[in-house]
């Protein structure tokens, strides 16, 4: 049997130890736990690199924790819009969501938008609908309601900055949700989900739904799923760009990765991290923040839960 292998992020940011308590500090290991057994488990039973990647983000989703899903951030509009994106390495094939509300688990609608559609990615109410057709229930705004975000926004609504959820000033931190999976046959796959970016607006999106920016999965090369300030991991294409350096300079996995994260990003000002992983299982975790909630395990007996430097 082949070495298998599964990574989680939910998000980097100012995550300086010392500044969360330990309570909250147990709090996110225990959801970031959870995700990871969940995911695994799918693995160890000869499920597919998909349908991990798909379960560890559904659980993180479910998570007030993390923005993303049921912790989603508000928008300028005191709404919630979220963004996810999926894809499998051994096809090719991927599917994003993008301006999306009152969806449980985006990550469920853009594996359907993969499998169920003619195209690769929808948008706002067009995407909604196609939910509906599928038979989505459509949530009402208060599932999403977090006291904490929403206070998260009051302090600078009035304003026109927008924040990373897990970052500086404000409140200390990223939350976008991913996971990178290779299984039992050596196929791999990336999901990443998120609320985006408190007070965003006029319909903004981020890297995390584009195929190629926040995610990517390609059996040649690696699955990778990002997590930082979007519009930085846009321009520079982080995720297909580590995929690009081990095709085209036969870079591994480990060296791609840090290349990106700590070399190119950083020259054009991005902070950020992913969570990486290549079809022999190998996982890579880079981060250029203070801290990343992350977490791997693999069947070569390697395992971390972590969230600081
Ligand atoms: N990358 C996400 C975005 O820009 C934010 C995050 O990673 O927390 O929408």
């Amino acid at each position: 049997m082949k070495n298998f292998s599964l990574a989680i992020h939910g998000g980097a940011g100012t995550l300086v130890k010392g500044m969360m308590t330990a309570d909250l500090d147990t709090q996110y290991k225990t959801a970031l736990q959870n995700a990871l057994d969940k995911g695994y488990a799918i693995l160890e039973h000869g499920g597919t690199a998909i349908e991990a990647v798909e379960k560890a983000v559904i659980t993180l989703e479910d998570s007030p924790l993390f923005n993303a899903g049921k912790g989603s951030v508000f928008t300028a509009n005191e709404t919630h819009e979220m963004d996810a994106s999926i894809m499998d390495g051994k096809t090719i094939n991927a599917g994003a969501v993008s301006l999306i509300t009152g969806i449980k688990n985006p990550i469920r609608l853009a594996k359907d938008v993969m499998e169920k559609s003619e195209h690769v990615f929808l948008a706002g109410i067009g995407a909604i609908e196609f939910a509906k057709a599928n038979g989505y229930a459509i949530e009402d705004e208060s599932y999403f309601y977090d006291e904490f975000r929403h206070q998260q926004w009051l302090e600078i609504k009035d304003s026109d900055s927008f924040q990373l959820d897990h970052s500086a000033k404000k409140d200390s931190k990223f939350g976008t949700v991913g996971a990178v999976a290779c299984d039992q046959n050596g196929n791999i796959a990336a999901a990443t989900s998120t609320g985006g970016m408190t007070n965003k607006k006029w319909g903004r999106i981020g890297d995390s739904p584009m195929i190629g920016a926040g995610n990517y999965a390609n059996n040649k090369t690696c699955a990778v799923s990002c997590t930082g300030s979007g519009e930085f991991f846009i321009r520079a294409v982080v995720a297909y760009d580590v995929s690009c350096l081990m095709e085209h300079k036969n870079m591994s996995l480990k060296d791609a990765s840090n290349e990106v994260i700590h070399n190119r990003i950083l020259k054009i000002k991005g902070d950020g991290g992913l969570i990486a992983v290549d079809s022999k299982g190998n996982i890579a975790m880079p981060f250029n923040t203070e801290g990343m909630y992350r977490a791997c395990k693999s069947s070569n007996g390697k395992e971390e839960i972590s969230i600081y430097r």
